[in-house]
Protein backbone atom coordinates (compact mmCIF):
# COMPACT_ATOMS: atom_id res chain seq x y z
CA UNK A 1 0.00 0.00 0.00
CA UNK A 2 2.54 2.16 -0.59
CA UNK A 3 1.97 3.56 -3.72
CA UNK A 4 -1.18 5.24 -2.82
CA UNK A 5 -2.46 9.04 -2.46
CA UNK A 6 -5.18 7.95 0.27
CA UNK A 7 -4.16 7.42 3.84
CA UNK A 8 -7.08 5.12 4.78
CA UNK A 9 -8.45 3.83 8.51
CA UNK A 10 -6.38 1.75 9.64
CA UNK A 11 -8.80 -0.14 11.87
CA UNK A 12 -12.45 -1.45 10.81
CA UNK A 13 -15.61 0.01 12.62
CA UNK A 14 -16.95 -2.87 15.30
CA UNK A 15 -19.40 -0.50 17.12
CA UNK A 16 -22.00 2.59 16.02
CA UNK A 17 -23.62 5.08 17.86
CA UNK A 18 -26.19 6.46 15.71
CA UNK A 19 -26.18 10.22 15.93
CA UNK A 20 -29.20 12.71 14.97
CA UNK A 21 -29.98 14.70 12.28
CA UNK A 22 -31.76 18.45 13.31
CA UNK A 23 -33.30 21.23 11.08
CA UNK A 24 -32.00 24.99 10.89
CA UNK A 25 -34.66 26.44 12.87
CA UNK A 26 -34.34 23.29 15.30
CA UNK A 27 -30.60 24.12 16.15
CA UNK A 28 -30.98 27.97 16.54
CA UNK A 29 -33.58 27.56 19.30
CA UNK A 30 -31.04 25.20 20.46
CA UNK A 31 -28.42 27.21 20.80
CA UNK A 32 -30.33 30.36 21.73
CA UNK A 33 -31.86 28.21 24.73
CA UNK A 34 -28.08 27.44 25.54
CA UNK A 35 -27.43 31.01 25.72
CA UNK A 36 -24.72 31.46 22.89
CA UNK A 37 -22.51 28.73 24.22
CA UNK A 38 -21.98 25.33 22.82
CA UNK A 39 -20.92 24.22 26.70
CA UNK A 40 -24.46 24.06 27.06
CA UNK A 41 -26.09 22.21 24.75
CA UNK A 42 -27.40 18.64 24.90
CA UNK A 43 -25.28 16.37 23.59
CA UNK A 44 -28.18 14.63 21.73
CA UNK A 45 -28.71 18.12 19.64
CA UNK A 46 -24.69 18.06 17.64
CA UNK A 47 -24.38 16.07 14.84
CA UNK A 48 -20.63 16.22 15.11
CA UNK A 49 -19.25 16.76 18.26
CA UNK A 50 -15.64 18.69 18.20
CA UNK A 51 -15.29 20.40 21.75
CA UNK A 52 -12.39 17.80 23.14
CA UNK A 53 -10.36 14.66 22.22
CA UNK A 54 -10.65 14.13 26.00
CA UNK A 55 -12.33 10.74 26.49
CA UNK A 56 -14.59 11.29 23.55
CA UNK A 57 -12.52 8.67 21.08
CA UNK A 58 -13.03 5.08 19.55
CA UNK A 59 -11.44 2.28 22.26
CA UNK A 60 -9.63 -0.90 20.44
CA UNK A 61 -10.39 -4.28 20.86
CA UNK A 62 -7.74 -4.76 23.34
CA UNK A 63 -8.46 -2.29 25.56
CA UNK A 64 -12.21 -3.15 25.31
CA UNK A 65 -10.91 -7.20 26.06
CA UNK A 66 -8.50 -5.92 29.00
CA UNK A 67 -11.42 -4.84 31.48
CA UNK A 68 -12.24 -8.45 32.03
CA UNK A 69 -9.03 -9.07 33.37
CA UNK A 70 -8.90 -6.66 36.07
CA UNK A 71 -8.03 -7.81 39.93
CA UNK A 72 -10.36 -5.33 41.79
CA UNK A 73 -8.52 -5.87 45.23
CA UNK A 74 -8.31 -2.86 47.81
CA UNK A 75 -3.95 -2.98 47.93
CA UNK A 76 -1.48 -4.50 45.87
CA UNK A 77 -3.82 -5.36 42.99
CA UNK A 78 -2.09 -7.35 40.11
CA UNK A 79 -3.54 -5.03 37.80
CA UNK A 80 -1.89 -2.38 39.37
CA UNK A 81 1.40 -4.12 38.38
CA UNK A 82 0.58 -4.65 35.14
CA UNK A 83 0.27 -0.60 34.92
CA UNK A 84 3.56 -0.08 36.76
CA UNK A 85 5.11 -2.56 35.21
CA UNK A 86 3.87 -1.01 31.26
CA UNK A 87 4.97 2.04 32.77
CA UNK A 88 8.43 1.29 33.53
CA UNK A 89 8.91 -0.36 30.15
CA UNK A 90 7.58 2.78 28.27
CA UNK A 91 8.87 5.71 30.02
CA UNK A 92 11.65 4.08 32.08
CA UNK A 93 10.14 5.63 35.08
CA UNK A 94 10.38 3.72 38.29
CA UNK A 95 7.61 4.40 40.79
CA UNK A 96 3.07 4.83 39.09
CA UNK A 97 0.53 6.03 41.30
CA UNK A 98 -2.85 5.55 39.27
CA UNK A 99 -5.09 8.95 39.19
CA UNK A 100 -9.12 9.42 38.04
CA UNK A 101 -7.60 12.00 35.21
CA UNK A 102 -4.82 14.46 34.38
CA UNK A 103 -5.88 16.79 37.43
CA UNK A 104 -6.31 14.23 39.46
CA UNK A 105 -2.12 13.98 39.41
CA UNK A 106 -1.94 17.67 39.37
CA UNK A 107 -4.32 18.09 42.78
CA UNK A 108 -1.41 15.88 44.55
CA UNK A 109 1.80 16.69 42.59
CA UNK A 110 1.52 20.53 42.72
CA UNK A 111 0.95 21.09 46.90
CA UNK A 112 3.67 18.36 47.63
CA UNK A 113 6.50 20.31 45.54
CA UNK A 114 5.48 23.58 46.36
CA UNK A 115 5.37 22.84 50.32
CA UNK A 116 8.36 21.10 49.79
CA UNK A 117 10.41 24.27 48.87
CA UNK A 118 8.38 26.49 51.37
CA UNK A 119 9.92 23.93 53.86
CA UNK A 120 13.49 23.54 52.96
CA UNK A 121 14.15 26.99 52.26
CA UNK A 122 11.89 28.74 54.52
CA UNK A 123 10.10 30.38 51.81
CA UNK A 124 6.84 32.49 50.89
CA UNK A 125 5.17 30.87 48.27
CA UNK A 126 3.77 33.95 47.18
CA UNK A 127 7.09 34.90 45.93
CA UNK A 128 7.51 31.15 44.14
CA UNK A 129 7.14 31.54 40.19
CA UNK A 130 6.23 27.94 38.13
CA UNK A 131 7.74 28.00 34.43
CA UNK A 132 6.07 26.16 31.68
CA UNK A 133 6.52 26.80 27.61
CA UNK A 134 2.49 26.55 28.10
CA UNK A 135 0.38 25.55 31.06
CA UNK A 136 -2.92 23.82 30.54
CA UNK A 137 -5.65 25.48 32.11
CA UNK A 138 -6.25 23.13 34.65
CA UNK A 139 -2.03 22.94 35.61
CA UNK A 140 -2.43 26.64 35.92
CA UNK A 141 -4.96 26.76 37.94
CA UNK A 142 -3.44 23.95 40.40
CA UNK A 143 -0.49 25.92 40.35
CA UNK A 144 -2.57 29.41 41.74
CA UNK A 145 -4.70 27.41 44.36
CA UNK A 146 -1.81 26.83 45.62
CA UNK A 147 0.17 30.53 45.77
CA UNK A 148 2.13 30.43 42.93
CA UNK A 149 2.59 32.55 40.15
CA UNK A 150 2.45 31.14 37.06
CA UNK A 151 4.77 32.40 33.66
CA UNK A 152 4.67 30.86 30.32
CA UNK A 153 7.59 30.93 28.25
CA UNK A 154 6.74 30.05 24.50
CA UNK A 155 8.42 30.95 21.17
CA UNK A 156 7.71 34.16 19.74
CA UNK A 157 5.71 32.76 16.51
CA UNK A 158 3.79 29.95 18.81
CA UNK A 159 0.55 31.97 18.60
CA UNK A 160 1.11 33.54 15.19
CA UNK A 161 -1.04 31.41 12.36
CA UNK A 162 1.28 33.49 9.67
CA UNK A 163 4.42 31.70 10.37
CA UNK A 164 4.80 28.00 9.80
CA UNK A 165 7.79 25.96 12.22
CA UNK A 166 8.44 22.79 12.80
CA UNK A 167 8.52 23.07 17.15
CA UNK A 168 6.06 25.97 17.61
CA UNK A 169 5.61 24.33 21.36
CA UNK A 170 9.03 24.67 22.06
CA UNK A 171 10.54 26.74 25.14
CA UNK A 172 12.31 29.79 24.31
CA UNK A 173 15.09 28.73 26.37
CA UNK A 174 16.35 32.30 27.20
CA UNK A 175 13.82 33.50 28.13
CA UNK A 176 13.73 30.52 30.58
CA UNK A 177 17.64 30.60 32.07
CA UNK A 178 16.33 34.90 32.36
CA UNK A 179 13.21 34.50 34.03
CA UNK A 180 14.95 31.42 36.65
CA UNK A 181 18.18 34.20 37.63
CA UNK A 182 15.42 36.65 38.14
CA UNK A 183 13.12 35.23 40.58
CA UNK A 184 15.79 33.36 41.86
CA UNK A 185 15.88 29.44 41.43
CA UNK A 186 15.02 28.80 45.11
CA UNK A 187 11.43 30.26 44.29
CA UNK A 188 10.87 28.28 41.20
CA UNK A 189 9.53 24.76 42.73
CA UNK A 190 8.97 22.78 39.65
CA UNK A 191 8.81 23.35 35.53
CA UNK A 192 6.17 22.15 33.54
CA UNK A 193 6.88 20.52 30.16
CA UNK A 194 3.51 20.36 28.18
CA UNK A 195 3.79 17.89 25.38
CA UNK A 196 2.08 18.51 22.36
CA UNK A 197 1.60 22.07 23.73
CA UNK A 198 -2.05 21.97 23.60
CA UNK A 199 -2.69 25.99 24.05
CA UNK A 200 -0.70 26.66 20.94
CA UNK A 201 -2.58 24.41 18.57
CA UNK A 202 -1.38 21.26 19.44
CA UNK A 203 2.21 21.92 18.61
CA UNK A 204 5.17 19.82 19.20
CA UNK A 205 7.95 20.40 21.47
CA UNK A 206 11.48 19.03 19.88
CA UNK A 207 13.72 16.60 21.69
CA UNK A 208 16.52 19.08 20.92
CA UNK A 209 14.83 21.54 22.84
CA UNK A 210 13.61 19.36 26.07
CA UNK A 211 17.24 18.24 26.61
CA UNK A 212 18.60 21.35 26.81
CA UNK A 213 15.38 22.63 28.52
CA UNK A 214 16.31 20.00 31.36
CA UNK A 215 19.85 20.79 31.07
CA UNK A 216 19.02 24.33 32.75
CA UNK A 217 17.08 22.80 34.99
CA UNK A 218 19.23 20.26 36.31
CA UNK A 219 21.98 23.08 36.49
CA UNK A 220 19.71 25.44 38.67
CA UNK A 221 17.99 21.85 40.33
CA UNK A 222 14.84 22.66 39.42
CA UNK A 223 12.49 19.56 38.55
CA UNK A 224 10.72 19.23 35.21
CA UNK A 225 7.40 17.45 34.96
CA UNK A 226 6.36 15.99 31.75
CA UNK A 227 2.94 17.24 31.08
CA UNK A 228 2.10 14.16 28.51
CA UNK A 229 -1.55 13.99 27.59
CA UNK A 230 -0.52 14.00 24.25
CA UNK A 231 3.24 12.60 24.19
CA UNK A 232 3.02 9.97 21.39
CA UNK A 233 1.80 12.75 18.74
CA UNK A 234 4.37 14.97 19.95
CA UNK A 235 7.02 11.88 19.35
CA UNK A 236 5.43 11.44 15.92
CA UNK A 237 6.50 14.71 15.14
CA UNK A 238 9.70 14.49 16.68
CA UNK A 239 10.26 10.92 14.06
CA UNK A 240 9.01 13.50 11.39
CA UNK A 241 10.49 16.69 11.89
CA UNK A 242 13.63 16.20 13.05
CA UNK A 243 16.52 14.79 11.14
CA UNK A 244 17.84 12.81 14.41
CA UNK A 245 15.37 10.80 15.26
CA UNK A 246 13.72 9.82 11.69
CA UNK A 247 14.72 6.18 11.62
CA UNK A 248 14.15 5.65 15.55
CA UNK A 249 10.86 3.84 16.43
CA UNK A 250 7.83 5.84 18.33
CA UNK A 251 9.22 3.82 21.31
CA UNK A 252 12.80 4.93 21.20
CA UNK A 253 11.72 8.26 21.11
CA UNK A 254 8.99 8.86 24.02
CA UNK A 255 12.14 6.73 26.09
CA UNK A 256 14.54 9.43 25.37
CA UNK A 257 11.81 12.54 25.31
CA UNK A 258 11.03 11.00 29.34
CA UNK A 259 15.02 11.12 30.02
CA UNK A 260 14.73 14.81 30.11
CA UNK A 261 11.93 14.91 33.30
CA UNK A 262 11.69 13.79 37.01
CA UNK A 263 8.05 12.79 36.80
CA UNK A 264 5.44 12.75 34.48
CA UNK A 265 1.49 13.74 34.87
CA UNK A 266 -0.78 12.35 32.38
CA UNK A 267 -5.11 12.81 31.16
CA UNK A 268 -4.71 9.54 29.76
CA UNK A 269 -8.36 10.48 28.08
CA UNK A 270 -5.81 11.86 25.31
CA UNK A 271 -3.31 9.90 23.54
CA UNK A 272 -3.30 7.01 25.74
CA UNK A 273 -7.35 6.70 24.72
CA UNK A 274 -9.36 5.25 27.73
CA UNK A 275 -12.35 7.41 28.80
CA UNK A 276 -10.95 7.96 32.06
CA UNK A 277 -7.45 7.73 33.46
CA UNK A 278 -4.28 9.41 34.68
CA UNK A 279 -0.71 8.80 35.99
CA UNK A 280 1.75 10.40 38.31
CA UNK A 281 4.60 8.38 38.06
CA UNK A 282 8.30 9.45 39.07
CA UNK A 283 11.77 8.85 37.27
CA UNK A 284 14.19 7.15 40.31
CA UNK A 285 15.52 7.31 43.76
CA UNK A 286 16.13 10.86 43.63
CA UNK A 287 12.39 11.19 43.30
CA UNK A 288 11.96 8.73 46.07
CA UNK A 289 10.52 11.37 48.68
CA UNK A 290 8.34 13.54 46.66
CA UNK A 291 6.98 9.92 45.83
CA UNK A 292 6.12 9.01 49.56
CA UNK A 293 4.56 12.59 50.09
CA UNK A 294 2.24 12.14 47.15
CA UNK A 295 0.92 8.20 48.04
CA UNK A 296 -0.15 9.46 51.56
CA UNK A 297 -1.59 12.80 49.43
CA UNK A 298 -3.41 10.37 46.75
CA UNK A 299 -4.89 7.83 49.82
CA UNK A 300 -6.99 10.82 50.92
CA UNK A 301 -8.00 12.43 47.41
CA UNK A 302 -7.80 9.67 45.47
CA UNK A 303 -7.82 6.36 46.78
CA UNK A 304 -5.32 4.03 48.04
CA UNK A 305 -1.96 4.23 45.71
CA UNK A 306 -2.21 1.28 43.81
CA UNK A 307 -5.76 2.19 42.79
CA UNK A 308 -5.49 5.89 43.25
CA UNK A 309 -8.51 6.94 41.16
CA UNK A 310 -9.12 4.02 38.92
CA UNK A 311 -11.03 0.44 39.50
CA UNK A 312 -8.88 -2.60 38.37
CA UNK A 313 -10.42 -3.23 34.92
CA UNK A 314 -9.69 0.58 34.18
CA UNK A 315 -5.92 0.08 35.41
CA UNK A 316 -5.63 -2.91 32.87
CA UNK A 317 -7.01 -0.77 29.74
CA UNK A 318 -4.99 2.10 30.71
CA UNK A 319 -2.11 -0.50 30.18
CA UNK A 320 -2.88 -1.44 26.64
CA UNK A 321 -4.18 2.03 25.83
CA UNK A 322 -0.45 3.29 26.33
CA UNK A 323 0.99 0.88 23.66
CA UNK A 324 -2.08 1.15 21.20
CA UNK A 325 -1.84 5.05 20.89
CA UNK A 326 1.71 4.48 20.27
CA UNK A 327 1.22 2.42 17.12
CA UNK A 328 3.09 3.88 14.10
CA UNK A 329 0.39 3.73 11.43
CA UNK A 330 -2.19 4.99 13.81
CA UNK A 331 -0.57 7.91 14.78
CA UNK A 332 0.02 8.16 11.08
CA UNK A 333 -3.98 8.20 10.23
CA UNK A 334 -4.21 10.53 12.94
CA UNK A 335 -1.99 13.42 12.45
CA UNK A 336 -2.84 12.82 8.57
CA UNK A 337 -6.60 13.69 9.51
CA UNK A 338 -6.09 16.95 10.97
CA UNK A 339 -3.97 18.31 8.44
CA UNK A 340 -6.42 17.28 5.51
CA UNK A 341 -9.27 19.35 7.49
CA UNK A 342 -6.58 22.02 8.04
CA UNK A 343 -5.53 21.79 4.51
CA UNK A 344 -9.36 22.00 2.97
CA UNK A 345 -10.33 25.01 5.31
CA UNK A 346 -7.06 26.55 4.18
CA UNK A 347 -7.82 25.99 0.67
CA UNK A 348 -10.97 27.65 0.46
CA UNK A 349 -9.69 30.85 2.78
CA UNK A 350 -10.26 29.75 6.20
CA UNK A 351 -6.77 30.37 7.96
CA UNK A 352 -5.75 28.02 10.40
CA UNK A 353 -3.14 27.86 12.77
CA UNK A 354 -0.48 25.08 11.20
CA UNK A 355 -1.70 21.96 11.89
CA UNK A 356 -1.13 19.77 15.29
CA UNK A 357 -1.67 16.62 16.62
CA UNK A 358 -5.36 17.04 17.79
CA UNK A 359 -7.52 19.72 16.48
CA UNK A 360 -7.47 22.55 14.05
CA UNK A 361 -7.17 25.79 15.17
CA UNK A 362 -9.39 28.20 13.02
CA UNK A 363 -8.08 31.76 13.20
CA UNK A 364 -11.75 33.55 13.63
CA UNK A 365 -9.77 37.07 14.05
CA UNK A 366 -9.19 36.73 10.24
CA UNK A 367 -12.63 35.59 9.23
CA UNK A 368 -14.53 37.84 11.48
CA UNK A 369 -12.37 41.09 11.22
CA UNK A 370 -15.68 43.19 11.92
CA UNK A 371 -16.39 41.45 15.05
CA UNK A 372 -13.56 43.06 18.45
CA UNK A 373 -12.32 41.11 20.55
CA UNK A 374 -14.66 42.12 23.21
CA UNK A 375 -17.28 40.88 21.16
CA UNK A 376 -15.71 37.23 20.80
CA UNK A 377 -15.07 36.24 17.28
CA UNK A 378 -14.57 33.03 17.55
CA UNK A 379 -17.82 32.36 20.27
CA UNK A 380 -19.96 33.65 17.40
CA UNK A 381 -18.10 31.71 14.72
CA UNK A 382 -18.39 28.53 17.10
CA UNK A 383 -22.74 29.47 17.11
CA UNK A 384 -22.75 30.11 13.33
CA UNK A 385 -21.22 26.98 13.04
CA UNK A 386 -23.84 24.96 15.19
CA UNK A 387 -26.39 26.58 13.27
CA UNK A 388 -25.53 26.01 9.73
CA UNK A 389 -24.11 22.60 10.39
CA UNK A 390 -25.06 21.00 13.98
CA UNK A 391 -21.04 20.84 14.68
CA UNK A 392 -19.74 21.94 17.81
CA UNK A 393 -16.30 23.60 18.36
CA UNK A 394 -14.87 25.40 21.73
CA UNK A 395 -13.56 29.00 21.54
CA UNK A 396 -9.83 29.26 22.67
CA UNK A 397 -9.70 33.01 22.66
CA UNK A 398 -11.19 35.88 24.89
CA UNK A 399 -13.83 34.27 26.02
CA UNK A 400 -12.06 31.49 27.52
CA UNK A 401 -9.00 33.23 28.84
CA UNK A 402 -11.24 35.84 30.75
CA UNK A 403 -10.36 39.05 33.21
CA UNK A 404 -7.72 40.00 35.39
CA UNK A 405 -8.89 39.09 38.71
CA UNK A 406 -7.27 42.65 39.90
CA UNK A 407 -8.56 45.18 37.29
CA UNK A 408 -11.57 43.47 35.98
CA UNK A 409 -10.31 44.39 32.56
CA UNK A 410 -10.40 41.90 29.58
CA UNK A 411 -7.27 39.94 29.38
CA UNK A 412 -5.63 41.33 26.17
CA UNK A 413 -5.36 37.79 24.18
CA UNK A 414 -3.05 36.39 21.79
CA UNK A 415 -5.10 34.92 19.24
CA UNK A 416 -9.22 34.64 18.59
CA UNK A 417 -9.09 30.88 17.47
CA UNK A 418 -11.78 28.34 17.47
CA UNK A 419 -10.72 24.80 17.99
CA UNK A 420 -12.20 22.07 16.17
CA UNK A 421 -10.69 18.67 18.30
CA UNK A 422 -10.90 15.44 16.55
CA UNK A 423 -12.16 12.99 18.38
CA UNK A 424 -9.73 9.39 18.09
CA UNK A 425 -11.19 7.19 15.55
CA UNK A 426 -14.58 8.32 15.40
CA UNK A 427 -15.29 10.59 12.03
CA UNK A 428 -14.43 9.16 8.93
CA UNK A 429 -13.30 11.22 5.90
CA UNK A 430 -16.70 12.51 4.83
CA UNK A 431 -17.26 14.12 8.04
CA UNK A 432 -14.35 16.24 7.38
CA UNK A 433 -15.59 17.26 4.10
CA UNK A 434 -19.23 18.40 5.47
CA UNK A 435 -16.61 20.47 8.33
CA UNK A 436 -15.09 22.11 5.32
CA UNK A 437 -18.47 22.55 3.69
CA UNK A 438 -19.94 24.15 6.49
CA UNK A 439 -17.22 26.36 6.90
CA UNK A 440 -17.78 27.18 3.04
CA UNK A 441 -21.47 28.45 3.99
CA UNK A 442 -20.21 30.29 7.00
CA UNK A 443 -17.23 31.66 5.22
CA UNK A 444 -20.40 33.14 2.41
CA UNK A 445 -22.13 34.91 5.06
CA UNK A 446 -19.57 36.17 7.06
CA UNK A 447 -20.13 39.65 6.86
CA UNK A 448 -23.45 39.20 8.89
CA UNK A 449 -22.15 37.33 11.50
CA UNK A 450 -22.86 39.62 15.26
CA UNK A 451 -20.74 40.29 18.07
CA UNK A 452 -21.80 38.56 21.13
CA UNK A 453 -22.40 40.11 24.79
CA UNK A 454 -22.86 38.99 28.31
CA UNK A 455 -26.34 37.99 29.86
CA UNK A 456 -24.59 36.32 32.48
CA UNK A 457 -20.84 36.28 33.53
CA UNK A 458 -19.94 34.07 36.48
CA UNK A 459 -16.35 35.45 38.05
CA UNK A 460 -14.22 32.26 37.38
CA UNK A 461 -14.19 29.44 34.10
CA UNK A 462 -16.94 31.75 32.66
CA UNK A 463 -16.14 29.34 30.27
CA UNK A 464 -18.29 27.04 30.89
CA UNK A 465 -21.57 28.23 31.92
CA UNK A 466 -21.64 31.95 30.81
CA UNK A 467 -24.79 32.98 28.88
CA UNK A 468 -24.57 35.66 25.91
CA UNK A 469 -26.32 37.43 23.31
CA UNK A 470 -25.93 39.03 20.05
CA UNK A 471 -25.11 42.41 20.15
CA UNK A 472 -27.88 44.05 17.38
C1 LIG B 1 -6.34 17.37 29.35
C2 LIG B 1 -5.09 17.91 29.88
C3 LIG B 1 -4.87 18.04 31.27
C4 LIG B 1 -5.93 17.73 32.31
O1 LIG B 1 -6.33 16.42 32.25
P1 LIG B 1 -7.83 15.95 32.59
O2 LIG B 1 -7.77 14.49 32.27
O3 LIG B 1 -8.76 16.71 31.70
O4 LIG B 1 -8.05 16.21 34.03
C5 LIG B 1 -3.65 18.53 31.68
N1 LIG B 1 -2.70 18.87 30.81
C6 LIG B 1 -2.87 18.76 29.47
C7 LIG B 1 -1.77 19.17 28.55
C8 LIG B 1 -4.07 18.29 28.96
O5 LIG B 1 -4.26 18.22 27.64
Amino acid sequence: MENFKHLPEPFRIRVIEPVKRTTRAYREAAILNAGMNPFLLDSEDVFIDLLTDSGTGAITQNMQAAMLRGDEAYSGSRSYHTLANTVKEIFGYAYTIPTHQGRGAEQIYIPVLIKKREQEKGLDRSKMVVLSNYFFDTTQGHSQINGATVCNVYTKSAFDTSIQEDFKGNFDLEKLEQTIQQVGTQHIPYIVCTITCNSAGGQPVSLANMRAMYAIAQKYEIPVIMDSARFAENAYFIQQREAECKDWSIEKITYECYRCADALAMSAKKDAMVQMGGLLCFKDQSMEEVYNECRTLCVVQEGFPTYGGLEGGAMERLAVGLRDGMQQDWLAYRINQVAYLVNGLEAIGVVCQQPGGHAAFVDAGKLLPHIPAEQFPAQALACELYKVAGIRAVEIGSFLLGRDPKTGHQLPCPAELLRLTIPRATYTQTHMDFIIEAFQQVKEKAQSIKGLTFTYEPKVLRHFTARLKEIE
